[in-house]
C-alpha cells in the first residue's frame, strides 16, 4: 500500500473508532488542534503511565512534578524563548500557502539522498551479490553529486539561520529551484522570523495587566523549580525531575495529524549531573530510552538515533530517537545535554543561587543537565501507525487489527456472552467483576460473535473471553488471541493468571530490567 493511503487510513481508523476527533468538529475543527476519544484517552494514559514508570518509580534517583502551565514571564526571556523561540516562514505568493523556510530546504535536500539511493538500488540489481554498496556511494559520480548537494544545502542553510541571515536564505530557496509543493509555483515573499509562543494576558488589559505565555515546553518548570525539590526531597547529584503536562506553540505549518500539534504533551526529564559527567550520562540517557521505546515490541528497524551535527548554542551533544512514521523517519524524541545554561540564565535573571553543593568534593557548583523529551500525542502516533494491519485471512475475508503492545490497549479483555440468555450474561458479568479492579474491560453482547471480535481487533484488545454453555457444565471459557486469533479453553480459575501474563504492565516494565 501507498504510504500516503496507509497514513489517510490510520487517521480515519482513528476517528471511526474513537481514538481521535478533531478539535470542536462540530463548528469544523480547529487547525492542528484533536480531542482524544473514549479509545484515545486510555491508550494515551498507558503510555503515559508507561513511561512514569519506567522514568520516575523505577529510578530512586529521579522524582515527579506538576507545574504550572502558566509562568512568570520572565521565565521565558530567560529561557531565549522570547529572544530566538523562532521559525523562518516564507509564503507563496501564488498559492498564498504558509511555510518553513527550513523544512522547504531539508525537504529538498532529503529528495536528493532520497535520489542518490534509488541510484544505489539500480546499481546493487545490475551488479548482483558482488555489488559494494559503499564503493558505489564513494565514487559513482552521480551518487557523489547528489550527496554532496544534499549537504551542502544544509550547511548553507545552517549558517545562514544562525547568523539571522533570512535573506539569504531567501536566495538559497530560488537558487536550488524549490517549488511550492501546493501548486509548483516559485514565486516566494520575503523569509520573516515567527515567533511560536502563544501570549495571553493577565488580569484587566484596561489596568496594565501582564503578559504571560503558555507554556512552549515543560521544562522550565522543572529548572524554576530545581532548589525546591532539591532541597525538600534532599536529591543528591546525580538526580532527575521529570513531569509531563501541556505545551502549547504556534506551530507555522501543520500538516500531519497529531505529528504536530499546536496544543500537545510532553513527558520531559531533566537528569542534574556533575560537570564533566554530562557525556557519561548523555550516553546512558540515549540507550535507555531507546531500550524504553523497543520493549513495546513494535518493530526494531522502525527506529533509529539521529545524531545532530549542529547543536544548539546551549548543547555539547544532541540526538534525536526518530520513527519510521508513514511520511518517513521522523524525531519522536530528543536527548540533549544542554550544560549548565537554563540554570545559569535563571540564576541571572532572578537573582537567586541555583547550585548544589556537593559534599563529596566539597564544591558547591551549577549542575549540568541531561535532558530526555519526548512528545506524548507523536507516542502515540507512533504506536497506532506502527500496530496498525490489514490481514486477508484464511477464509479470504479481511480484517483490520491494532497490534497495540498489550499492555498499552485500550481495552485489555473484552468478556463475550455467546447469546444474550441461558444465563451466559450473567456469568459473563462474573467474569467481568473478577477482572475490572485490575484491567480496563469491555463487556459486549451486541451482535454474532465473528463481529464483536472484529470490534476488538480494531481497537487493538488482546483478549476476548467468550463464555458459552461448556462454562455453565465445566466452568471453563474460549480465550482468543488477537494476533494469533488462536482460541483456547481454558478454566475460570486461570483466567486472571493468563489475563495478567499477556497485558500487565508488569510483564512490559520486566523488559527493561
Ligand atoms: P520539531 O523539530 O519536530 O519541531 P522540536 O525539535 O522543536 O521538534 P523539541 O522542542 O525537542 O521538539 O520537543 C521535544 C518533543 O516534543 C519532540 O521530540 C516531539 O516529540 C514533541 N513535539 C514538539 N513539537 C510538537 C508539536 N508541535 N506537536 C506534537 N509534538 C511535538
Amino acid at each position: 500500500m501507498n504510504q500516503d493511503d496507509l497514513f489517510k487510513k490510520i487517521s480515519s481508523h482513528a476517528k471511526e473508532y474513537g481514538f481521535i476527533f478533531p478539535s470542536s468538529e462540530i463548528y469544523d475543527g480547529l487547525a492542528a488542534v484533536y480531542d482524544y476519544g473514549q479509545n484515545g484517552v486510555e491508550l494515551k494514559n498507558n503510555i503515559r503511565h508507561y513511561w512514569w514508570k519506567a522514568m520516575v518509580q523505577m529510578h530512586e534517583n529521579i522524582v515527579g512534578l506538576d507545574t504550572a502551565i502558566f509562568m512568570h514571564p520572565t521565565t521565558w526571556k530567560a529561557s531565549g524563548h522570547v529572544d530566538a523561540f523562532n521559525d523562518p516562514l516564507i509564503d507563496n505568493k501564488d498559492s498564498k500557502k504558509r511555510y518553513r523556510a527550513d523544512v522547504l530546504l531539508e525537504d529538498y535536500a532529503e529528495k536528493q539522498l532520497q535520489k542518490a539511493e534509488k541510484e544505489i538500488q539500480k546499481a546493487a540489481k545490475r551488479f548482483g551479490e558482488s555489488f559494494d554498496a559503499q564503493m558505489f556511494r564513494e565514487t559513482n559520480p552521480r551518487v557523489k553529486k547528489y550527496l554532496a548537494e544534499a549537504e551542502e544545502t544544509l550547511k548553507r542553510m545552517a549558517g545562514h539561520l544562525e547568523k539571522g541571515e533570512l535573506d539569504e536564505v531567501k536566495q538559497l530557496i530560488e537558487e536550488k529551484g524549490i517549488a511550492d509543493p501546493v501548486s509548483g509555483s516559485k514565486n516566494w515573499t520575503d523569509v520573516r522570523q515567527f515567533n511560536l509562543m502563544f501570549g495571553t494576558q493577565m488580569g484587566s488589559v484596561a489596568e496594565g495587566g501582564s503578559q504571560l505565555y503558555l507554556r512552549p515546553e515543560t521544562a522550565q518548570g522543572i529548572f524554576v523549580n530545581f532548589l525546591n525539590v532539591q532541597k525538600t526531597g534532599r536529591m543528591k547529584i546525580p538526580f532527575g525531575i521529570a513531569q509531563t503536562g501541556k505545551a502549547f506553540r504556534n506551530e507555522i505549518v501543520a500538516r500531519q495529524f497529531i505529528f504536530r500539534m499546536r496544543e500537545f504533551e510532553q513527558m520531559e526529564m531533566q537528569f542534574f549531573v556533575r560537570p564533566g559527567e554530562e557525556m557519561k550520562w548523555y550516553g546512558y540517557w540515549k540507550e535507555q530510552r531507546l531500550k524504553w521505546h523497543l520493549a513495546l515490541g513494535l518493530d526494531d528497524s522502525l527506529y533509529r538515533y539521529h545524531d545532530h551535527e549542529k547543536l544548539a548554542h546551549y548543547a555539547n551533544a544532541a540526538a534525536d530517537i526518530e520513527f519510521r512514521f508513514p511520511f518517513g523517519f521522523k524525531e519522536l524524541e530528543g536527548i540533549h545535554s544542554r550544560t549548565d545554561f537554563d540554570l545559569k540564565r535563571h540564576e541571572e535573571y532572578s537573582g537567586k543561587k541555583l547550585q548544589f553543593f556537593d559534599p563529596e568534593i566539597n564544591e558547591s557548583y551549577v549542575p549540568y543537565v541531561v535532558e530526555t523529551s519526548v512528545g506524548l500525542d507523536r507516542l502515540f502516533l507512533s504506536v497506532l501507525s506502527g500496530a496498525y494491519r490489514e490481514e486477508k485471512l484464511d477464509d479470504s475475508s479481511e480484517r483490520v487489527v491494532l497490534s497495540i503492545p498489550p499492555a498499552l490497549a485500550p481495552v485489555k479483555v473484552a468478556v463475550l456472552p455467546l447469546l444474550k440468555k441461558d444465563g451466559l450474561p450473567e456469568i459473563a458479568r462474573e467474569v467481568m467483576q473478577g477482572l475490572e479492579l485490575e484491567y480496563n474491560c469491555q463487556y459486549d453482547e451486541k451482535d454474532a460473535i465473528g463481529r464483536r471480535y472484529r470490534r476488538h481487533d480494531a481497537i487493538g484488545t488482546p483478549l476476548c473471553v467468550t463464555v458459552d454453555h461448556q462454562t455453565k457444565e465445566d466452568r471453563s471459557v474460549t480465550l482468543r488471541d488477537r494476533d494469533s486469533m488462536e482460541q483456547i479453553r481454558v478454566p475460570l480459575e486461570e483466567l486472571e493468571e493468563r489475563v495478567k501474563k499477556k497485558v500487565s504492565f508488569t510483564e512490559l516494565l520486566l523488559k527493561l530490567k
